[in-house]
């Protein structure tokens, strides 16, 4: 074995056991001992549910490989009770309809609160349910999750039109309104996080949400419907539907009450998302899809920076990320050393349980998605790039793969054109700033870009020329609430988060009164 340390694990055997070794160090934040699973049932109208057929589908610790519940599998029948409770909460002088835009921001941030005083819960069970490590999940899922959600708490009383000098004896303004009943189909790699990022902006500008989390991955996204409920909303505000994407997923896709849909997943199944709204009721759609992310290292960077930076930025959550900087493009009179280096930082790079406060990279969500990683890097080794650690399955149980390395990689390779979706480092040589712009961009992506240099006309230059929604200089992954986040291209449509994320969920209004005469 090349990486890691695990020997699943050696001192530490199970997930229980490596818990109660985090509890005792107590130190640091620990997992909720034994953590229960309390929702399962799915959440229409502020209350549960059973499924419409009776179905119920299992959910697995992809750690172990074992089922940890059943849940209530959501169908046509589910999303059209939904649909309905979502369309009453918003019909005209409906509770949630004339309540404050204040009060509407005092129920977000309630939320926020709720979800922080159980933090150490939902990490534990987000956890579990994806493999993510513990301590990683508590301090940038959990607190991503409440930051986002407190955001838009203060955006709710702020967002409102302008007065416009419109020509003629007219006064104009503009409103801007919510949309009415959203769907959203969230994804299994950030579950929480990508709960928050739909709920909050939707809530704050007003609108009512049909909510699908991922079939692998609905446990925390329940649990928030218990909060959500706590906090106050008015029934059938917010309503939480596990189930599978082609039956749940697209009957929210062309439900004709659906008044807008936002997708974070494949570009696929994005497509079909578009598809299935053009051929609907033309509902507005926002998409956060895939990325092939170039990462460029100039002879120039400061090394152990980009080292570190280029290594986190693709094997952070198991390489499972659609920011993933998965083509790193290096100058050659530094290449040689980019390599070595980074292949002995992923072989440093440790491997277990997610439940072992050593633990750096969890496993893969699913045998699926384990096999596909792993049919990747057969694919890279079979057209000739240069495997220089890892690439192979780990451990006994559970979907773990090692960290792998690949040199010598050529652009028109599968691993340097299509999303991997695992802990698989593509590294690349080259020689000129026009030269690297160009092949940068030759993908059908752009979500996300980054460049190393220590020279900001270097810097500025590759920033401005990337068809990419985030570039980054000098870091990797730098997300955060305020800044707005999406994709050029087929890495989707339109920006989550800052205020730009509330400009998806709002109509403006023109509202145009003749008057006698105006004055300027
Ligand atoms: P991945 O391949 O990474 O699992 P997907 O794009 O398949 O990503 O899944 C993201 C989300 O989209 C999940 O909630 C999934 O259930 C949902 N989904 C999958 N297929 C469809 C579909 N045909 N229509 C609507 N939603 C879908």
């Amino acid at each position: 074995m090349t990486s890691s340390k695990i020997e699943l694990p050696g001192e530490v055997k199970t997930d229980a056991d490596a818990a109660a070794l985090m509890a005792s160090l107590q130190l640091m934040p620990s997992p909720v001992p034994n953590a229960d699973i309390k929702y399962t049932k799915i959440f229409i109208n502020n209350e549960w549910q059973d499924s419409v057929s009776g179905k119920t589908f299992p959910v697995y610790n992809p750690a172990s490989g074992e089922q940890i519940c059943e849940v209530q599998e959501a169908e046509k029948a589910d999303v059209d009770k939904a649909v309905q409770a979502a369309r009453l909460a918003f019909t005209l002088g409906s509770v949630w309809r004339r309540m404050d835009a204040s009060e509407r921001g005092r129920l977000l941030a309630k939320l926020a609160d709720l979800v922080e005083r159980d933090s150490a819960y939902l990490a534990t069970i987000e956890s579990m349910d994806s493999g993510k490590p513990f301590l990683p999940t508590l301090f940038v899922d959990l607190q991503g999750t409440i930051k986002t959600l407190r955001y838009y708490a203060g955006y709710a009383d702020k967002i409102h039109g302008t007065s416009i000098p419109m020509d003629g004896d007219y006064l104009t303004f503009t409103r801007h309104e919510p949309i009415g009943v959203c769907g959203q189909i969230i994804p299994w790699n950030f579950p929480l996080m990508m709960t928050a990022w739909k709920l909050g902006p939707a809530l704050a500008c007003g609108n009512t949400v049909v909510m699908k989390p991922a079939e692998q991955t609905p446990l925390t996204c329940l649990y928030i419907g218990s909060l959500v409920k706590e906090a106050g909303f008015p029934p059938g505000v917010v309503n939480i539907l596990p189930g599978f994407g082609p039956t749940a997923g697209a009957a929210i896709a062309s439900h004709m009450g659906i008044d807008k849909v936002a997708f974070t997943g494949s570009t696929e199944v994005g497509k079909l998302i578009q598809e299935a709204a053009g051929k609907s009721n033309l509902k507005r759609v926002t998409l956060e899809l895939g990325g092939k992310n170039p990462n460029i290292i100039f002879a120039d960077a400061d090394l152990d920076l980009a080292v570190e930076q280029a290594h986190q930025g693709v094997f952070f959550n198991a390489g499972q990320c659609c920011t993933a900087g998965s083509r790193i493009f290096v100058e050659e009179p530094i290449y040689e050393e980019f390599v070595r280096r980074s292949v002995e930082r992923a072989k440093r790079r440790t491997v277990g349980s997610p439940f072992d406060p050593t633990t750096e990279q969890g496993p893969q969500i699913s045998q699926e998605q384990q096999s596909r990683v792993l049919e990747f890097i057969q694919s890279g080794i079979s057209e000739g790039a240069r495997l220089e650690c890892g690439g192979k399955a780990l451990g006994l149980k559970g979907f773990f793969i090692e960290p792998t390395v690949f040199s010598n990689v050529k652009d028109d390779m599968r691993i340097a054109k299509e999303e991997i979706f695992g802990p698989v480092q593509q590294i690349m040589k080259f020689k000129t700033i026009d030269e690297v712009i160009e092949r940068a961009n030759n993908t059908e992506y752009g979500l996300v870009a980054a460049v190393f240099t220590s020279d900001i006309t270097k810097a500025m230059t590759i920033s401005t020329a990337m068809q990419a929604g985030t570039v980054w200089i000098n870091c990797f992954n730098a997300l955060s609430t305020q800044c707005p986040f999406g994709g050029y291209k087929m890495s989707g449509n339109g920006r989550e988060l800052g205020d730009c994320g509330l400009k998806e969920y709002s109509e403006v209004k023109t509202i145009t009164i003749k008057i006698s005469a105006k004055n300027s």
